[in-house]
Protein backbone atom coordinates (compact mmCIF):
# COMPACT_ATOMS: atom_id res chain seq x y z
CA UNK A 1 0.00 0.00 0.00
CA UNK A 2 3.16 2.35 0.02
CA UNK A 3 1.40 4.20 -3.00
CA UNK A 4 3.82 7.09 -4.21
CA UNK A 5 1.34 10.23 -4.42
CA UNK A 6 3.27 11.03 -7.83
CA UNK A 7 1.95 7.46 -9.26
CA UNK A 8 -1.51 8.93 -9.52
CA UNK A 9 -1.26 11.10 -12.01
CA UNK A 10 2.01 12.14 -13.20
CA UNK A 11 0.96 13.70 -16.03
CA UNK A 12 -1.48 16.32 -14.67
CA UNK A 13 -0.62 19.50 -14.56
CA UNK A 14 1.70 20.66 -11.24
CA UNK A 15 -1.10 22.69 -10.06
CA UNK A 16 -2.96 19.42 -9.81
CA UNK A 17 -0.02 16.98 -8.24
CA UNK A 18 1.04 19.56 -6.14
CA UNK A 19 -3.09 19.41 -4.69
CA UNK A 20 -2.80 15.15 -4.61
CA UNK A 21 0.30 15.21 -3.26
CA UNK A 22 -0.83 17.33 -0.55
CA UNK A 23 -4.04 15.21 -0.08
CA UNK A 24 -1.92 12.17 0.05
CA UNK A 25 0.54 13.60 2.84
CA UNK A 26 -2.32 13.32 5.23
CA UNK A 27 -3.12 10.28 5.28
CA UNK A 28 -1.42 8.38 8.19
CA UNK A 29 -3.71 5.59 9.00
CA UNK A 30 -4.88 3.04 6.29
CA UNK A 31 -6.80 0.61 8.10
CA UNK A 32 -9.98 -0.09 8.07
CA UNK A 33 -10.36 1.91 11.04
CA UNK A 34 -8.67 4.79 9.79
CA UNK A 35 -9.80 4.74 6.21
CA UNK A 36 -13.46 4.64 7.52
CA UNK A 37 -12.89 8.17 9.34
CA UNK A 38 -10.92 9.85 6.93
CA UNK A 39 -13.84 9.06 4.32
CA UNK A 40 -16.57 10.32 7.50
CA UNK A 41 -14.80 13.54 7.96
CA UNK A 42 -14.79 14.27 4.61
CA UNK A 43 -17.76 13.56 4.03
CA UNK A 44 -19.04 15.65 6.93
CA UNK A 45 -17.17 18.62 6.31
CA UNK A 46 -18.24 18.32 2.80
CA UNK A 47 -22.23 18.43 3.72
CA UNK A 48 -21.21 21.44 6.20
CA UNK A 49 -19.48 23.26 3.26
CA UNK A 50 -22.43 22.86 0.43
CA UNK A 51 -25.62 21.46 2.10
CA UNK A 52 -25.59 23.30 5.20
CA UNK A 53 -23.41 26.65 5.10
CA UNK A 54 -22.66 27.66 1.30
CA UNK A 55 -24.20 29.61 -1.35
CA UNK A 56 -23.64 27.24 -3.86
CA UNK A 57 -24.62 29.03 -7.10
CA UNK A 58 -22.80 26.48 -9.80
CA UNK A 59 -25.03 26.18 -12.00
CA UNK A 60 -24.35 22.33 -12.86
CA UNK A 61 -25.62 21.24 -9.71
CA UNK A 62 -28.80 20.78 -7.44
CA UNK A 63 -29.81 19.18 -4.17
CA UNK A 64 -32.56 15.92 -4.73
CA UNK A 65 -35.70 16.62 -3.17
CA UNK A 66 -36.30 14.96 0.35
CA UNK A 67 -39.26 12.86 -1.25
CA UNK A 68 -36.62 11.43 -4.46
CA UNK A 69 -33.57 11.16 -1.21
CA UNK A 70 -36.16 8.78 0.56
CA UNK A 71 -35.95 6.47 -2.37
CA UNK A 72 -32.48 6.73 -3.37
CA UNK A 73 -31.46 3.03 -2.27
CA UNK A 74 -27.29 2.65 -2.86
CA UNK A 75 -27.96 -1.26 -2.55
CA UNK A 76 -30.04 -1.56 -5.40
CA UNK A 77 -27.39 0.58 -7.57
CA UNK A 78 -25.33 -1.85 -6.76
CA UNK A 79 -27.47 -4.81 -8.12
CA UNK A 80 -26.42 -5.45 -11.48
CA UNK A 81 -29.71 -5.49 -13.69
CA UNK A 82 -29.46 -6.11 -17.63
CA UNK A 83 -31.62 -6.26 -20.61
CA UNK A 84 -35.36 -5.36 -21.04
CA UNK A 85 -38.11 -6.28 -18.36
CA UNK A 86 -39.36 -9.56 -19.51
CA UNK A 87 -35.78 -10.67 -20.63
CA UNK A 88 -33.62 -10.04 -18.33
CA UNK A 89 -30.17 -12.10 -18.18
CA UNK A 90 -31.06 -12.14 -14.19
CA UNK A 91 -33.86 -13.73 -12.31
CA UNK A 92 -36.23 -12.09 -9.56
CA UNK A 93 -35.70 -8.72 -10.69
CA UNK A 94 -39.45 -7.96 -11.47
CA UNK A 95 -39.75 -5.29 -8.75
CA UNK A 96 -36.71 -3.47 -10.66
CA UNK A 97 -38.77 -3.45 -13.94
CA UNK A 98 -41.42 -1.44 -12.39
CA UNK A 99 -39.19 0.80 -12.51
CA UNK A 100 -37.60 0.55 -14.79
CA UNK A 101 -40.75 1.03 -17.16
CA UNK A 102 -42.23 3.97 -14.85
CA UNK A 103 -38.59 6.15 -15.34
CA UNK A 104 -38.60 6.65 -18.72
CA UNK A 105 -42.67 6.74 -19.11
CA UNK A 106 -42.88 9.85 -16.82
CA UNK A 107 -39.51 11.58 -17.84
CA UNK A 108 -40.99 11.34 -21.69
CA UNK A 109 -44.43 12.58 -20.47
CA UNK A 110 -42.36 16.09 -19.59
CA UNK A 111 -40.26 16.03 -22.65
CA UNK A 112 -43.07 16.03 -24.86
CA UNK A 113 -41.29 12.74 -26.47
CA UNK A 114 -42.87 9.45 -27.48
CA UNK A 115 -39.61 7.73 -25.91
CA UNK A 116 -36.89 8.11 -23.24
CA UNK A 117 -33.98 5.85 -23.17
CA UNK A 118 -32.89 6.52 -19.35
CA UNK A 119 -30.27 4.10 -19.06
CA UNK A 120 -27.23 6.20 -19.74
CA UNK A 121 -25.24 6.62 -16.50
CA UNK A 122 -24.66 10.86 -17.64
CA UNK A 123 -25.29 13.13 -20.79
CA UNK A 124 -21.71 12.30 -21.81
CA UNK A 125 -22.49 9.03 -22.29
CA UNK A 126 -25.93 9.84 -24.03
CA UNK A 127 -24.33 12.15 -26.18
CA UNK A 128 -21.66 9.27 -26.99
CA UNK A 129 -24.52 7.42 -27.67
CA UNK A 130 -26.03 9.56 -30.17
CA UNK A 131 -22.91 10.31 -32.22
CA UNK A 132 -22.11 6.44 -32.48
CA UNK A 133 -26.22 5.51 -33.65
CA UNK A 134 -25.52 8.52 -36.37
CA UNK A 135 -22.64 9.13 -37.67
CA UNK A 136 -19.44 6.55 -38.41
CA UNK A 137 -15.73 7.66 -37.97
CA UNK A 138 -14.19 9.85 -40.11
CA UNK A 139 -17.85 11.47 -40.23
CA UNK A 140 -18.67 15.22 -39.38
CA UNK A 141 -20.37 16.74 -36.49
CA UNK A 142 -21.36 20.63 -36.10
CA UNK A 143 -21.53 21.86 -32.71
CA UNK A 144 -21.46 25.35 -30.43
CA UNK A 145 -17.95 26.99 -30.25
CA UNK A 146 -16.36 26.20 -26.65
CA UNK A 147 -16.67 29.95 -25.79
CA UNK A 148 -20.14 29.81 -26.71
CA UNK A 149 -20.74 26.97 -24.18
CA UNK A 150 -20.44 23.98 -26.75
CA UNK A 151 -19.78 21.09 -23.74
CA UNK A 152 -16.81 18.61 -23.83
CA UNK A 153 -19.19 15.86 -24.46
CA UNK A 154 -19.66 18.05 -27.91
CA UNK A 155 -16.09 18.82 -28.79
CA UNK A 156 -12.99 16.30 -30.18
CA UNK A 157 -11.69 16.23 -27.19
CA UNK A 158 -14.29 14.41 -25.66
CA UNK A 159 -16.77 12.00 -26.77
CA UNK A 160 -16.87 12.26 -30.45
CA UNK A 161 -13.25 11.93 -30.34
CA UNK A 162 -14.14 8.88 -28.88
CA UNK A 163 -15.42 7.51 -31.81
CA UNK A 164 -13.40 9.44 -34.41
CA UNK A 165 -15.60 12.12 -35.54
CA UNK A 166 -14.20 15.24 -37.19
CA UNK A 167 -15.62 17.78 -35.13
CA UNK A 168 -16.65 21.73 -36.89
CA UNK A 169 -17.56 24.30 -34.80
CA UNK A 170 -20.93 26.20 -36.07
CA UNK A 171 -21.05 29.75 -37.28
CA UNK A 172 -22.36 31.74 -34.44
CA UNK A 173 -23.77 35.34 -34.08
CA UNK A 174 -22.62 37.04 -31.00
CA UNK A 175 -25.08 39.61 -30.97
CA UNK A 176 -28.11 37.19 -31.14
CA UNK A 177 -26.42 34.66 -28.65
CA UNK A 178 -27.20 32.21 -31.23
CA UNK A 179 -26.74 30.15 -34.09
CA UNK A 180 -25.89 31.96 -37.38
CA UNK A 181 -28.68 31.58 -38.96
CA UNK A 182 -27.43 33.61 -42.01
CA UNK A 183 -24.54 32.16 -42.45
CA UNK A 184 -25.30 28.51 -41.15
CA UNK A 185 -26.73 27.40 -44.89
CA UNK A 186 -23.44 27.51 -46.87
CA UNK A 187 -21.59 26.15 -43.59
CA UNK A 188 -23.69 23.27 -44.00
CA UNK A 189 -23.30 22.72 -47.79
CA UNK A 190 -19.45 23.18 -47.17
CA UNK A 191 -19.31 20.80 -44.02
CA UNK A 192 -22.10 18.06 -44.63
CA UNK A 193 -22.07 17.42 -41.01
CA UNK A 194 -24.74 13.94 -40.11
CA UNK A 195 -25.77 15.49 -36.69
CA UNK A 196 -25.91 19.26 -35.73
CA UNK A 197 -25.57 19.95 -31.14
CA UNK A 198 -26.85 22.88 -30.13
CA UNK A 199 -27.89 23.58 -26.30
CA UNK A 200 -25.36 24.86 -24.39
CA UNK A 201 -23.66 25.17 -20.90
CA UNK A 202 -24.56 28.47 -20.68
CA UNK A 203 -28.17 28.96 -22.59
CA UNK A 204 -29.10 32.49 -21.27
CA UNK A 205 -31.82 32.72 -24.43
CA UNK A 206 -33.75 30.03 -25.86
CA UNK A 207 -32.21 29.20 -29.31
CA UNK A 208 -34.10 29.80 -32.29
CA UNK A 209 -35.29 25.86 -33.06
CA UNK A 210 -37.62 26.02 -35.73
CA UNK A 211 -35.43 28.51 -38.10
CA UNK A 212 -32.51 25.96 -37.38
CA UNK A 213 -34.89 22.62 -37.88
CA UNK A 214 -35.50 24.24 -41.25
CA UNK A 215 -31.59 24.48 -42.50
CA UNK A 216 -30.62 21.15 -40.88
CA UNK A 217 -33.15 19.91 -42.73
CA UNK A 218 -32.36 20.72 -46.01
CA UNK A 219 -28.18 20.25 -45.27
CA UNK A 220 -29.68 16.65 -44.66
CA UNK A 221 -28.47 16.53 -41.17
CA UNK A 222 -30.02 15.46 -37.65
CA UNK A 223 -30.78 18.21 -34.66
CA UNK A 224 -29.89 17.22 -31.47
CA UNK A 225 -30.63 19.69 -28.65
CA UNK A 226 -28.47 18.95 -25.38
CA UNK A 227 -30.89 20.19 -22.40
CA UNK A 228 -28.52 19.36 -19.85
CA UNK A 229 -28.49 22.72 -18.06
CA UNK A 230 -32.17 23.32 -19.24
CA UNK A 231 -33.92 20.12 -18.87
CA UNK A 232 -35.39 21.33 -15.69
CA UNK A 233 -37.38 24.35 -17.31
CA UNK A 234 -37.96 22.23 -20.18
CA UNK A 235 -39.67 19.43 -18.23
CA UNK A 236 -41.57 22.36 -16.74
CA UNK A 237 -42.94 23.30 -20.04
CA UNK A 238 -40.55 26.77 -19.79
CA UNK A 239 -37.98 28.10 -21.34
CA UNK A 240 -38.49 26.27 -24.80
CA UNK A 241 -40.11 22.67 -26.16
CA UNK A 242 -37.02 21.70 -28.15
CA UNK A 243 -39.01 18.45 -29.44
CA UNK A 244 -42.02 20.10 -29.89
CA UNK A 245 -39.90 23.28 -32.10
CA UNK A 246 -38.22 20.91 -34.26
CA UNK A 247 -35.00 18.68 -32.45
CA UNK A 248 -34.74 15.31 -33.62
CA UNK A 249 -33.17 14.24 -30.34
CA UNK A 250 -33.22 15.67 -26.75
CA UNK A 251 -30.16 14.80 -24.57
CA UNK A 252 -29.75 16.12 -21.11
CA UNK A 253 -28.29 15.01 -17.43
CA UNK A 254 -30.95 14.64 -15.01
CA UNK A 255 -28.76 16.07 -11.96
CA UNK A 256 -28.85 19.84 -13.40
CA UNK A 257 -31.82 21.79 -13.72
CA UNK A 258 -33.58 18.63 -13.70
CA UNK A 259 -32.70 17.97 -9.70
CA UNK A 260 -32.94 14.13 -9.72
CA UNK A 261 -29.99 11.49 -9.24
CA UNK A 262 -27.04 11.56 -11.80
CA UNK A 263 -27.75 10.49 -15.03
CA UNK A 264 -28.40 11.10 -18.60
CA UNK A 265 -31.19 10.73 -21.22
CA UNK A 266 -32.19 10.84 -24.20
CA UNK A 267 -35.70 11.71 -25.33
CA UNK A 268 -37.29 11.84 -29.48
CA UNK A 269 -40.36 11.31 -31.10
CA UNK A 270 -38.82 9.46 -33.83
CA UNK A 271 -39.35 5.67 -33.41
CA UNK A 272 -36.34 4.70 -35.99
CA UNK A 273 -34.39 6.85 -34.15
CA UNK A 274 -35.12 5.85 -30.95
CA UNK A 275 -34.24 2.52 -31.58
CA UNK A 276 -31.07 3.90 -32.64
CA UNK A 277 -30.06 5.60 -29.72
CA UNK A 278 -31.51 2.97 -27.23
CA UNK A 279 -29.26 -0.01 -29.04
CA UNK A 280 -25.97 2.18 -28.18
CA UNK A 281 -27.05 2.61 -25.02
CA UNK A 282 -27.76 -1.10 -24.29
CA UNK A 283 -26.14 -2.99 -25.47
CA UNK A 284 -24.01 -0.78 -27.04
CA UNK A 285 -22.50 1.64 -24.12
CA UNK A 286 -23.99 -0.34 -21.12
CA UNK A 287 -24.35 -3.66 -19.89
CA UNK A 288 -25.85 -3.85 -16.34
CA UNK A 289 -27.46 -0.42 -16.23
CA UNK A 290 -27.87 1.56 -12.46
CA UNK A 291 -31.69 0.44 -11.36
CA UNK A 292 -31.71 1.94 -8.47
CA UNK A 293 -31.02 5.53 -10.11
CA UNK A 294 -34.72 4.94 -11.72
CA UNK A 295 -36.20 4.96 -8.26
CA UNK A 296 -35.35 8.85 -7.30
CA UNK A 297 -35.51 9.89 -11.36
CA UNK A 298 -39.25 8.22 -11.45
CA UNK A 299 -40.32 10.75 -8.04
CA UNK A 300 -38.31 13.79 -9.81
CA UNK A 301 -40.08 13.27 -12.81
CA UNK A 302 -43.44 13.20 -10.80
CA UNK A 303 -42.68 16.61 -8.67
CA UNK A 304 -42.28 18.01 -11.34
CA UNK A 305 -45.34 17.87 -13.51
CA UNK A 306 -47.18 17.92 -9.74
CA UNK A 307 -45.59 21.56 -9.58
CA UNK A 308 -46.70 22.87 -12.80
CA UNK A 309 -43.97 25.03 -13.40
CA UNK A 310 -43.69 27.09 -10.07
CA UNK A 311 -40.33 25.94 -9.07
CA UNK A 312 -39.00 26.65 -12.78
CA UNK A 313 -40.72 30.23 -12.76
CA UNK A 314 -39.23 30.69 -9.29
CA UNK A 315 -35.42 29.89 -10.99
CA UNK A 316 -36.05 32.28 -13.56
CA UNK A 317 -37.56 35.18 -11.65
CA UNK A 318 -34.44 34.36 -9.27
CA UNK A 319 -31.89 34.98 -11.92
CA UNK A 320 -33.74 37.91 -13.50
CA UNK A 321 -33.20 39.40 -10.13
CA UNK A 322 -29.79 38.53 -9.34
CA UNK A 323 -28.48 39.39 -12.72
CA UNK A 324 -30.13 43.19 -11.96
CA UNK A 325 -28.92 43.26 -8.51
CA UNK A 326 -25.40 42.48 -9.72
CA UNK A 327 -25.52 44.93 -12.43
CA UNK A 328 -26.57 47.48 -9.75
CA UNK A 329 -23.71 46.55 -7.70
CA UNK A 330 -21.22 47.39 -10.51
CA UNK A 331 -20.95 44.04 -12.26
CA UNK A 332 -20.64 43.43 -16.20
CA UNK A 333 -23.81 41.24 -16.54
CA UNK A 334 -24.27 39.78 -20.28
CA UNK A 335 -27.21 39.89 -21.69
CA UNK A 336 -27.97 43.64 -20.63
CA UNK A 337 -29.52 44.73 -23.57
CA UNK A 338 -32.19 41.73 -23.48
CA UNK A 339 -33.46 41.94 -19.60
CA UNK A 340 -30.28 39.56 -19.27
CA UNK A 341 -31.23 36.57 -18.96
CA UNK A 342 -34.47 34.05 -19.92
CA UNK A 343 -33.31 30.82 -17.82
CA UNK A 344 -32.26 30.39 -14.53
CA UNK A 345 -28.05 31.33 -15.88
CA UNK A 346 -26.69 34.50 -15.07
CA UNK A 347 -23.07 35.43 -16.90
CA UNK A 348 -20.95 38.17 -15.41
CA UNK A 349 -18.12 39.33 -17.59
CA UNK A 350 -14.91 38.54 -15.65
CA UNK A 351 -12.31 39.79 -17.58
CA UNK A 352 -11.35 43.43 -15.47
CA UNK A 353 -11.60 40.86 -11.86
CA UNK A 354 -8.55 38.47 -13.30
CA UNK A 355 -10.47 36.67 -15.32
CA UNK A 356 -13.59 33.88 -14.49
CA UNK A 357 -10.87 31.18 -12.23
CA UNK A 358 -9.50 33.80 -9.95
CA UNK A 359 -12.68 35.32 -9.38
CA UNK A 360 -14.50 31.97 -9.05
CA UNK A 361 -11.48 31.40 -6.55
CA UNK A 362 -11.82 33.93 -4.41
CA UNK A 363 -15.51 33.58 -4.28
CA UNK A 364 -14.96 30.46 -2.91
CA UNK A 365 -12.87 31.48 -0.02
CA UNK A 366 -16.02 33.58 1.06
CA UNK A 367 -18.28 30.72 1.12
CA UNK A 368 -19.98 31.40 -2.65
CA UNK A 369 -19.36 28.67 -5.29
CA UNK A 370 -19.94 28.96 -8.41
CA UNK A 371 -17.55 28.45 -11.80
CA UNK A 372 -16.04 29.84 -15.10
CA UNK A 373 -17.35 29.87 -17.94
CA UNK A 374 -16.33 30.86 -21.64
CA UNK A 375 -18.11 33.97 -22.79
CA UNK A 376 -19.12 34.15 -26.64
CA UNK A 377 -17.38 37.46 -26.89
CA UNK A 378 -13.67 36.04 -26.01
CA UNK A 379 -11.16 33.60 -28.28
CA UNK A 380 -10.98 30.22 -27.48
CA UNK A 381 -7.60 30.94 -26.86
CA UNK A 382 -7.78 33.52 -24.95
CA UNK A 383 -4.17 32.56 -22.63
CA UNK A 384 -6.47 34.32 -19.81
CA UNK A 385 -9.00 31.36 -19.74
CA UNK A 386 -12.73 31.47 -19.72
CA UNK A 387 -13.25 35.11 -19.06
CA UNK A 388 -16.79 34.98 -17.47
CA UNK A 389 -18.54 33.64 -14.47
CA UNK A 390 -21.35 31.44 -14.62
CA UNK A 391 -24.17 31.33 -12.05
CA UNK A 392 -27.11 29.07 -11.73
CA UNK A 393 -30.25 30.27 -9.69
CA UNK A 394 -31.69 26.25 -9.45
CA UNK A 395 -30.00 25.40 -5.95
CA UNK A 396 -30.13 28.39 -3.74
CA UNK A 397 -33.79 28.71 -5.01
CA UNK A 398 -34.74 25.15 -3.48
CA UNK A 399 -32.49 26.17 -0.26
CA UNK A 400 -35.28 29.28 0.12
CA UNK A 401 -33.83 32.19 -1.85
CA UNK A 402 -35.55 35.00 -3.26
CA UNK A 403 -34.87 38.09 -4.84
CA UNK A 404 -33.76 39.34 -0.95
CA UNK A 405 -31.20 36.89 -0.37
CA UNK A 406 -29.87 37.02 -3.81
CA UNK A 407 -29.58 41.04 -3.28
CA UNK A 408 -27.84 40.47 -0.32
CA UNK A 409 -25.44 37.60 -2.23
CA UNK A 410 -25.16 40.10 -5.06
CA UNK A 411 -23.84 42.37 -2.46
CA UNK A 412 -21.05 40.25 -1.04
CA UNK A 413 -20.22 39.23 -4.24
CA UNK A 414 -18.98 42.93 -4.82
CA UNK A 415 -17.20 42.87 -1.60
CA UNK A 416 -15.08 40.38 -2.34
CA UNK A 417 -14.53 40.90 -5.59
CA UNK A 418 -15.02 44.90 -5.86
CA UNK A 419 -13.95 45.87 -2.83
CA UNK A 420 -11.43 43.03 -1.92
CA UNK A 421 -13.74 42.63 1.32
CA UNK A 422 -12.02 40.11 4.04
CA UNK A 423 -13.49 36.52 2.64
CA UNK A 424 -13.66 35.24 5.80
CA UNK A 425 -15.86 37.54 7.37
CA UNK A 426 -18.54 36.98 4.49
CA UNK A 427 -18.28 33.25 4.98
CA UNK A 428 -19.42 33.22 8.17
CA UNK A 429 -22.11 35.94 7.37
CA UNK A 430 -22.94 33.87 4.29
CA UNK A 431 -23.04 30.86 6.58
CA UNK A 432 -25.52 32.48 8.61
CA UNK A 433 -27.50 33.54 6.25
CA UNK A 434 -28.48 29.79 4.55
CA UNK A 435 -28.79 28.31 8.57
CA UNK A 436 -31.59 31.38 8.88
CA UNK A 437 -33.66 30.32 6.18
CA UNK A 438 -32.80 26.46 7.21
CA UNK A 439 -34.60 27.13 10.57
CA UNK A 440 -37.39 29.40 8.57
C1 LIG B 1 -23.02 19.06 -18.01
C2 LIG B 1 -23.22 18.87 -19.47
C3 LIG B 1 -23.08 17.61 -20.06
C4 LIG B 1 -22.52 16.43 -19.30
O1 LIG B 1 -23.35 15.90 -18.41
P1 LIG B 1 -22.90 14.65 -17.54
O2 LIG B 1 -24.21 14.05 -17.17
O3 LIG B 1 -22.14 15.21 -16.40
O4 LIG B 1 -22.07 13.76 -18.41
C5 LIG B 1 -23.37 17.46 -21.39
N1 LIG B 1 -23.75 18.51 -22.13
C6 LIG B 1 -23.87 19.74 -21.62
C7 LIG B 1 -24.29 20.87 -22.50
C8 LIG B 1 -23.59 19.97 -20.27
O5 LIG B 1 -23.66 21.19 -19.77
Amino acid sequence: MSQEPQSIAPWASPVARARIAEVAAGFTDLSLDGVTGTVRRALGEHARRFDDEGIVLYAGTNVMSPAAQRVSEPLVSARPSMGWPGEKYQTGLDQLDILEVLAPTLVARLVGARFAEVRSQSATFANLAVYTALAAPGDTIAVLPQRAGGHTSHHAVGAPGVRGLRVVDLPYDVGALDVDLHALPEFLEDQRPRVVVIGASLLLFPHRVEAIREITEAAGAVLVYDASHMAGLVAAGRFQRPLAEGAQLLTFSTYKSFGGPPGGVIATNDADLAERVSTMVFPGLTANYDAGRLAPLAVTAAEIHQDGGAYADRCVANAKAFAAALHDEGFTVAGADRGFTESHHVAVDAHLLGGGRAAAARLAAAGIYLSAVGLPWQNDDDPAGDRGLRIGTQEVTRRGFGPDELRQTAAWMAEVLLRDADPDAIRKAAADLRTGLLAR
